[in-house]
C-alpha cells in the first residue's frame, strides 16, 4: 500500500508518518528529511539546498525526484510507502506516477489533513525532535512524557529546525496554497482523495487515517 500525506507546514504529516510506521510495516519517505540530511552531510544537493529552504521556498522539482526515485529503488516492493511532503507541485505529482510505475507500484490513498491556517503558527514554532532517533515533539501539544527525556530512545538532546520561524512559515503555507494544494485534482479524478480534520488531538487524527486504510 502507498498513500501521500498532504497538508500545509505543520499539519501534522511527519507525526502521522512516524505512527503508522510504528504500527504497520510501511517506510515514511519525507523529502524534507532527506534534504536536512544532504545539508547536514555537506553533499552538493544539501550545499544547494540549503539557502532555499531557509528561505521556505521549494527545492528543484529534478532535486526532490531523484531523492524519491532512488529512495524507492532501495526499498524494495515488500513495504508500503507514505510519501511525507511529496509531490509538492503538478511538475513533482506527474513524476511521481512515472516513478511508481517504473517500480510496478501505484498510489492508493491520497490523505489530505485539514488545519486552520491560525494554528500552524504556533504548531511550527512549537515543534523540536529528538536529535537522535528523530521523533516528534511540540512545546505545548506533544511534550515528552519526562521532561527532557525521548519517550522513544532516552536520549536527552533535541533540535529545532532553522525554517521553523515564524517568517518562512508564511512563505511557506503562501506556496503550499499556490503550489501543492493545486495538485489534489489530479488525484480526485482518481478517486483516492480522502480528508481528515487534521485540528483532532494526533491519537484521534490516527485512528481517522487507519479507519481510511482499512485497519
Ligand atoms: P508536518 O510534518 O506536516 O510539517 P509535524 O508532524 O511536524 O507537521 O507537526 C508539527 C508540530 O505540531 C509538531 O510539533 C507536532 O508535535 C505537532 N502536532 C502534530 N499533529 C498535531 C495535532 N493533531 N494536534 C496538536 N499538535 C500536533
Ligand atoms: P514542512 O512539512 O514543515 O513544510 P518539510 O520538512 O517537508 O517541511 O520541508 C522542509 C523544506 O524542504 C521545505 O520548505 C522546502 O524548502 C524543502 N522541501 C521538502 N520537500 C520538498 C519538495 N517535495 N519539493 C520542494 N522542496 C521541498
Ligand atoms: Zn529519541
Amino acid at each position: 500500500m502507498d498513500i501521500i500525506l498532504l497538508g500545509p507546514p505543520g499539519a501534522g504529516k511527519g507525526t502521522q508518518a512516524q505512527r503508522l510506521v510504528d504500527e504497520h510495516a510501511m517506510r515514511q519517505l519525507s523529502t524534507g528529511d532527506m534534504l536536512r540530511g544532504a545539508v547536514a552531510a555537506g553533499t552538493p544537493i544539501g550545499r544547494e539546498a540549503k539557502a532555499v529552504m531557509d528561505r521556505g521556498e521549494l527545492v528543484s522539482d529534478e532535486i526532490v525526484s531523484a531523492l524519491i526515485d532512488a529512495e524507492l529503488f532501495a526499498m524494495g516492493t515488500g513495504t508500503g510507502a507514505i510519501f511525507d511532503g511529496y509531490p509538492r507541485t503538478e511538475a513533482q505529482a506527474q513524476a511521481l506516477d512515472a516513478i511508481l510505475a517504473k517500480h510496478g507500484r501505484s498510489l492508493d490513498h491520497v490523505i489530505e489533513l485539514e488545519v486552520d491556517e491560525e494554528a500552524l503558527v504556533e504548531r511550527i514554532t512549537g515543534r523540536f525532535t529528538c536529535a537522535e532517533c528523530g521523533t516528534g515533539y511540540h512545546d505545548r501539544f506533544n511534550r515528552p512524557a519526562v521532561t527532557d527525556t525521548c519517550d522513544v530512545c532516552g536520549a536527552h538532546s533535541f533540535k529545532r529546525r532553522p525554517d521553523d520561524n515564524a517568517e518562512t512559515v508564511r512563505t511557506r503555507m503562501a506556496l503550499y496554497r499556490s503550489e501543492t494544494a493545486p495538485i489534489l485534482p489530479h488525484y480526485e479524478g482518481r478517486g483516492i482523495v480522502a480528508r481528515v480534520d487534521g485540528m483532532a488531538p494526533i491519537a484521534e487524527v490516527t485512528r481517522a487515517i487507519d479507519a481510511i486504510l482499512g485497519r
